[in-house]
């Protein structure tokens, strides 16, 4: 299989189906759609509770952290109670750092996940230690003995296997010989899934997570290419760990699981979001239906072999126009109107003296105009460039022309600056790329009509790299989506793809539906942000809570927000507990961990600076921690 599947949804990932209590998932079945309570799992009717609405919310299975023996035994209580109320769908016991945990839990529920990292081992210490090819061999038969018997014991009740791997909570072990890398999370999951093939125990879903997106989809594509190397197919769980509150972790959610469901990957999905976890049903259930619709499944007509390394992080080359900065893709908007309350919402200022429009750090670096139809004075600039259509460009303004392909190769004249030139797949032909090589003012729009739209640019983008044509690219997605949730998650899932596999220059997405323009610029905005392509706010990293939280996390993150959002750039965790919070919490250069009933932990990386701070006071604390990092200067990044 092709990891970057680039004529689309005829070539998925084939995995086998596995049975999870009365659910299949895998092989042709939809995508699952999951959660995770976040009660205390031992205050069995709340986790009951909670469960039911997550199941009334259109959840297929239930997932329960068990903490400690408490928990595991609990979880048969939760069982039976769910299915006396007729409750019968799949629940889950999520276990880490005691196997004896799993063993039990296994008895009970229909399926176990277990994390690599700290099945066996000792919580990682981020030391660095040596391990000897001895040694090394030792802990991998260590790990077969070990696993065999909780296969044994899934085998006797039926029930499945997860192995979940965190970017977050590697071993020791395996960062000693990988590091930190996608490459390490791989080989801690295939050791787990070679034991599960060894004694031909197929009922198991693999997990590769990360909050940050660029791992997260290197990881789960070279465990696709490693699983079929080695002849497996397990089913693919994915999510984006970690993804914060509302419309930014969604948003984030759609542009990590969006790329890979564009390439094929992933049976079953969770959106991690900080709060209600019947909260995430929706978003995944849009999510799911998003890529299951007939759109995505249209074949485009493009049969050319991968002109792009999808393991491996680079920017596409943009030299043929050295004055293009490609360090920052662009976010182009639309412009409905020219009024002071558009402009203002877009971050943007006019000087009626000066006849001046002046762009700030969160403004769309593009304008468009279209073709209006009346007169326009020939505005000054600052930071902002303005968008025209050819047929209304006026030479030697401060416009710059939007063509069509056609339009701009048989143009009589042309701007001496820059030249922004739709193109599609059909329109690329051998004679007009070698037009457009030529010419170093070129910033091509990527275009496409077709109902797979994600597809066609992609073959834009392959075909433009096959034939050298290294000029930069702007994406251009265009919706008509009332509902601003789902254009946000439609968005992102579609575009994100482009920025994770560092193709595309700048992003321009209409809506032509009542949407506010400010909406869209935002929206863009967090999309390049989600894929780490431009930062523009600050990065919050915040967990899902889980029965391990034992203080407000919701007002924690929001509180922590309030008092940090001018702070562009940094990334903050705030995590649920220091159990697995500060192993989690990944590159966040600040920490806000729970550390126990109304306690709070401060972390300067995974360094802890203040113990045990009352939540009330903490993020006043955080910040004061920040500003004298940075000896009261400002933090930008
Ligand atoms: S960091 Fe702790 S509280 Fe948050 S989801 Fe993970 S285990 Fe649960």
């Amino acid at each position: 299989m092709d990891i970057v599947n680039l004529s689309f949804t005829d070539k998925r990932f084939d995995t086998h189906s596995i049975t999870i209590g009365n659910l299949q998932m895998g092989g042709t079945n939809s995508i699952r759609v999951q959660s995770m309570a976040n009660t205390p799992t031992h205050d069995v009717e709340a986790s009951i509770r909670q469960a039911i609405e997550i199941f009334d919310a259109g959840a297929e299975l239930v997932r329960f952290t068990a903490v400690d023996e408490k928990d595991a035994y609990a979880l048969r209580d939760i069982k039976n109670g769910l299915v006396a109320k007729g409750y019968t769908k799949p629940i889950v016991a999520d276990v880490h750092f005691n196997a004896k945990l799993a063993d039990i839990a296994a008895q009970f529920v229909d399926k176990v996940r277990i994390n690599p990292g700290n099945y066996l081992e000792k919580r990682a210490t981020f030391a660095t230690l040596e391990f000897t090819d001895d040694e090394y061999r030792a802990e991998l038969e260590k790990l077969d003995s070990r696993l065999l018997e909780l296969i044994k014991i899934c085998r006797e009740h039926h029930t499945a296997l997860r192995i979940g791997t965190n970017h977050g909570s590697l071993s020791d072990r395996i960062m000693s010989r990988y590091g930190d890398t996608p490459e390490g999370m791989v080989e801690a999951t295939m050791e787990f899934l070679r034991v599960c093939k060894k004694y031909d125990f197929q009922d198991v879903a693999v997990s590769l997570k990360s909050s940050n997106t660029v791992v997260m989809v290197q990881a789960y594509r070279l465990l696709v290419k490693q699983m079929s190397a080695e002849a497996m197919n397990f089913p693919v769980h994915l999510g984006v760990t970690e993804a914060g509150t509302g419309s930014d972790g969604i948003i984030k959610s759609a542009v990590g699981i969006g790329t890979l469901l564009t390439d094929g990957i992933g049976d079953t999905i969770r959106v991690s979001l900080t709060g209600s976890p019947a909260a995430e049903i929706a978003p995944a259930k849009m999510l799911a239906e998003h890529f299951a619709s007939s759109n995505k499944n249209v074949k485009i007509n493009y049969n050319e072999p991968l002109a792009l390394d999808p393991f491996k992080f680079s920017k596409r080359d943009t030299s043929l126009n050295p004055s293009f900065d490609n360090k920052k893709p662009l976010v182009i908007c639309d412009l409905p109107d020219l009024s002071m309350e558009t402009l203002k919402s877009l971050g943007i200022s006019f000087d009626l003296n000066t006849m001046t429009i002046s762009g700030s750090n969160q403004s769309p670096d593009v304008l468009y105009f279209g073709a209006p139809e009346m007169d326009l004075p020939d505005f000054k600039t600052k930071n902002i460039s303005l968008l025209i259509d050819y047929k209304v460009w006026i030479k030697d303004s401060n416009f710059e022309p939007l063509y069509g392909l056609n339009t701009y190769l048989s143009a009589k004249y042309k701007s001496g600056k820059r030249n922004w030139v739709m193109v599609s797949l059909n329109t690329l032909t051998p004679e007009a790329m070698a037009v457009l090589k030529a010419d170093p003012t070129v910033v091509l729009i990527a275009c496409s009509m077709c109902v797979n739209q994600a597809a066609e640019q992609r073959a834009i983008f392959n075909t433009l790299i096959a034939n050298g044509v290294n000029l930069p690219v702007v994406l251009s997605s265009i919706y008509k989506e009332p509902d601003v949730a789902k254009f946000q998650l439609t968005a992102a899932a579609d575009n994100g793809l482009f920025f994770i596999d560092g193709l595309a220059n700048g992003l321009w997405l209409s809506n032509f539906a009542p949407t506010q323009v400010s909406i869209v610029s935002e929206t863009a905005f967090t999309i390049l942000q989600s894929a780490r392509a431009r930062y523009t706010k600050t990065e919050y990293i915040a967990c899902p809570s889980c029965g391990r939280t034992l203080y407000d996390i919701e007002k924690g993150l929001a509180e922590v927000k309030k008092v940090t959002q001018h702070l562009t750039g940094l990334k903050i965790a705030v995590m649920g507990c220091i159990v697995n919070g500060p192993g989690e919490m990944a590159d966040a250069d600040y920490g806000y961990m729970g550390a126990g009933p109304g306690k709070v932990n401060l972390y300067k990386g995974k360094t802890l600076v203040k113990r045990g701070v009352n939540e009330a006071v903490a993020p006043q604390e955080l910040l004061k921690m920040i500003e004298e990092e940075h000896h009261g200067e400002s933090v930008k990044a």
